[in-house]
């Protein structure tokens, strides 16, 4: 049995890890955590049976603690919670599936303990990748993309490892307002922004699908994941998602990874790497694949993609005020406070006002958050 931790089993991409243990059998949760959705949480934790959980807050915590006084499992909660359980010792991998800058000190934490990653918290990388990066070296731990882009690098590397990368293609959907002109996108409601053509995801991601700055956030996450430089990162807008990225390799050749939309596979070849189990579920079918078409993006019209590659230039703390400005502004639009393309105007003004820090250590990535939370407070 291999046992792993998972930091977030509630969300999308956490239900979807446990799908894949139930199916599997080989696989033993030995804790997880959740953010409030403790109904959900209950389930999980009668059916998986981990030793340890933890909570977002006190209040969770206390009632859960409640409802499972039945079975022997230790509950805690905040900050000190997600760190026991992403530290716990039986577990080799711990799966970071929580949304969020949250994500960093318990993924630090986990490395430090010499535990392999199985990345789905991209923020982790945006933020602090200048620091978890040569941790991981230091410490010899494997991180395992689970992002189904950054996964398919990964698989398109294999056997490759001794080759130069020319150029990585990084695909992306265009969300629901591909095509759109500046105008077009300065009306769409949050509705609009919720419908995403292709993938079933949160809410907040789905949203940054949407201003294409999920795109951005990813761009940055390649750049450490695979040590490539900014300008060998390309943005390929492809509607279909059935290529998932690919690597063009100097030989021209370009290897990438098709198939079906479906995060279980990301998952399962990260958490089984580097075997390849069978999957339930359709696989692709090349001859029901009517089109598959590219088109560059469009970065004067989502300029949120274009604020990324400049916050990732810059360096230091600008992709942590970016990505903050960003958490904040698509909670305020979510919120119904703002207008979809006032998160761009967010983003542009932290990154003018807030205070650059080169090299930033963990303390001050999170001071940066703070600070850019208290000015974007009086939205
Ligand atoms: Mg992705």
């Amino acid at each position: 049995m291999r046992k792993i931790a998972i930091l977030g089993t509630t969300g999308s991409i956490g239900t979807q890890t446990l799908s894949i243990v139930r199916e599997k059998k080989d696989l033993d949760v030995v804790s997880m955590s959740c953010g409030s959705n403790i109904d959900l949480f209950e389930e999980q934790i009668r059916e998986f049976n981990p030793k340890l959980v933890s909570c977002g807050n006190d209040d969770k915590a206390l009632e859960l603690k409640k409802r499972i006084s039945d079975l022997d499992v230790e509950v805690l909660s905040g900050m000190d919670g997600l760190i026991a359980v992403a530290t716990i010792p039986e577990a080799e991998i711990v799966v970071t599936a929580i949304v969020g800058m949250l994500g960093i000190r318990p993924t630090v934490a986990a490395i430090n303990e010499g535990k392999d990653i199985a990345l789905a918290n991209k923020e982790t990388l945006v933020t602090a990748g200048h620091i978890i990066m040569p941790l991981s070296k230091e410490k010899n731990i494997s991180i395992l993309p689970v992002d189904s882009e950054h996964s398919a690098i990964f698989q398109s590397l294999q056997g490759n490892e001794d080759n130069n990368i020319h150029k990585i293609l990084l695909t992306a959907s265009g969300g629901p307002f591909r095509g759109f002109s500046k105008e077009q996108l300065e009306k769409v409601t949050l509705e609009d922004a919720l419908k995403h053509p292709n993938w079933e995801m949160g809410k907040k991601i789905t949203i940054d699908s949407a201003t294409m700055v999920n795109k951005g956030l990813e761009v940055m996450e390649a750049k450490w994941l695979f040590g490539v430089d900014l300008d060998r990162i390309e943005v390929v807008v492809h509607p279909q998602s059935i290529l998932h990225s690919a690597v063009e390799y100097d030989d021209g050749a370009v290897v990438g990874q098709l198939g079906l939309p479906d995060m279980r596979l990301p998952i399962q070849y990260a958490l089984y790497y580097p075997k390849r189990l069978p999957m339930s579920g359709d696989y692709l079918d090349l001859f029901k694949v009517k089109d598959m078409t590219f088109e560059k993006p469009d970065l004067d019209v989502f300029v949120g993609l274009k604020y990324a590659y400049e916050a990732q230039r810059e360096g230091g703390n600008m992709p942590t005020i970016f990505n903050a400005a960003n958490e904040k502004a698509v909670a305020l639009f979510l919120n119904k406070k703002i207008s979809f393309t006032d998160i761009y105007r967010l983003i542009d003004n932290s990154m003018k006002e807030i205070e650059h820090i080169n090299n930033p250590t963990l303390d001050e990535i999170l001071y940066t958050e703070s600070e850019v939370y208290k000015y974007l407070d009086n939205y």
